[in-house]
């Protein structure tokens, strides 16, 4: 009988059940030799190194580094399959160089995602932060039980939407606009033909959207793409939205945009760097909505990507094709 494959899970997905019950790794523990790292929090580099060293599958969530070091070190890998659609935490080169098949999970957290996206669109334009903020802080007064200029903010229907990036999430995001009575521009690098989106190139949809929602995939290529230039062509008033990666926005120019009152506001729920710097400049600011990275964060949702990452990582071990597999 062939020894069943050592696999390392970096976390212990205790809160995650299958639907009708049972936990998401009970295959992986009925088909392999599982280590699960139950410690809170992503396991620290020597420790993760340490524990997928001798193993042939790895499961992990984004805030695991997989660099090339790490991939050298654990010379039996087959398989890295990350709970995420992004894989930026990933050096898919080396991955392929060393043989090593890369599945994610899309598809699955693209309406969530876009929920999310569009909480951040209906937050930020209508300041509902900054309300409950005003409320709970007993300033919501006798004297200023309703005033007519009090929180105003902006409408969605009848306003232009720029969806930068229209793959899943970003045409997702474009339809529910489309429910809310709005124009939607869309830009992405390859162009497709999307029902109810107006494509058109990058600047112009930066100087003619009132919202702008980021949706783009980080890489090299779209690292920075909304620099303090990209910001600066915005119209003015306008209200950023990101869900997807944040070393897409440049946050010092944003931050900058947003203090001065040129960008009415922003929603972010991710950042350059996660989690954000007490000090940072955002953090300040009353006209920016801040979650912490929750895009994909439903109970189905979550347990739907689980479920999936464990899919992928049994049908590598198994030498079958990945249900996605990112690499070539
Ligand atoms: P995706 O496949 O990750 O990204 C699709 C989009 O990225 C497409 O528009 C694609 O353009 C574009 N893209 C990829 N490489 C590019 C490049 N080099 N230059 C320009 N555009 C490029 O699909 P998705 O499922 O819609 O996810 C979008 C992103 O959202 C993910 O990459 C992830 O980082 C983020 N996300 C965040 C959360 C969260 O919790 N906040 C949850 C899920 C996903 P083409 O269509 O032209 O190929």
């Amino acid at each position: 009988m062939t020894e069943r494959p050592r696999v390392f899970v970096t976390n212990s997905m205790s809160g995650l059940q299958v639907p009708g019950g049972g936990s998401v790794l009970a295959p992986l523990h009925e088909r392999t030799r599982c280590e699960v790292w139950r410690q809170p929090g992503s396991p620290p580099r020597h420790a993760l190194r340490e524990a997928a060293r001798d193993c042939e599958g790895l499961l992990c969530l984004l805030t695991d580094s997989i660099d090339a070091e790490l991939l050298a070190a654990c010379p039996r890998l087959r398989v890295v399959s990350s709970c995420s659609v992004g894989v930026d935490h990933i050096d898919i080169a080396a991955a392929t160089t060393r043989g090593i098949a890369v599945g994610n999970t899309p598809g699955v957290l693209t309406e969530t995602t876009a929920d999310l996206a569009f909480a951040l669109l209906m937050a930020a334009s209508r300041r509902i932060v900054e309300a409950d903020r005003f409320l709970r802080e007993g300033l919501w007064t006798p004297e200023r039980r309703w005033e007519l200029d009090m929180f105003l903010g902006r409408d969605l229907h009848g306003a232009t939407l720029g969806v930068i990036g229209l793959g899943p999430i970003g045409r997702a995001v474009a339809r529910r606009a489309g429910g809310f009575g709005m124009r939607v521009l869309g830009w992405s690098r390859s162009a497709r033909s999307v029902a109810g989106v107006e494509q058109t190139a990058l600047e112009r949809l930066l100087e003619c959207a009132d919202f702008v929602s980021v949706h783009v995939a980080l890489t090299p290529e779209t690292r920075g793409l909304l620099d303090a230039p990209a910001l600066a062509r915005m119209k003015p008033g306008a209200v950023l939205i990101n869900t997807a990666r944040g070393g897409i926005v440049d946050e010092a120019a944003l931050a900058a945009a947003l203090r001065d009152g040129r960008l009415a506001a922003a929603g972010l729920d991710v950042y350059e760097n996660e989690p954000i710097a007490a000090d940072s400049p955002l953090i300040d600011l009353e006209n920016v909505v801040l979650t912490p990275h929750i895009g994909s964060a439903s109970i189905a949702t979550r347990a739907r990507m689980a479920a999936l990452a464990v899919e992928n990582l049994l049908a590598g071990l198994d030498g079958r094709p990945l249900v996605h597999r990112v690499n070539p």
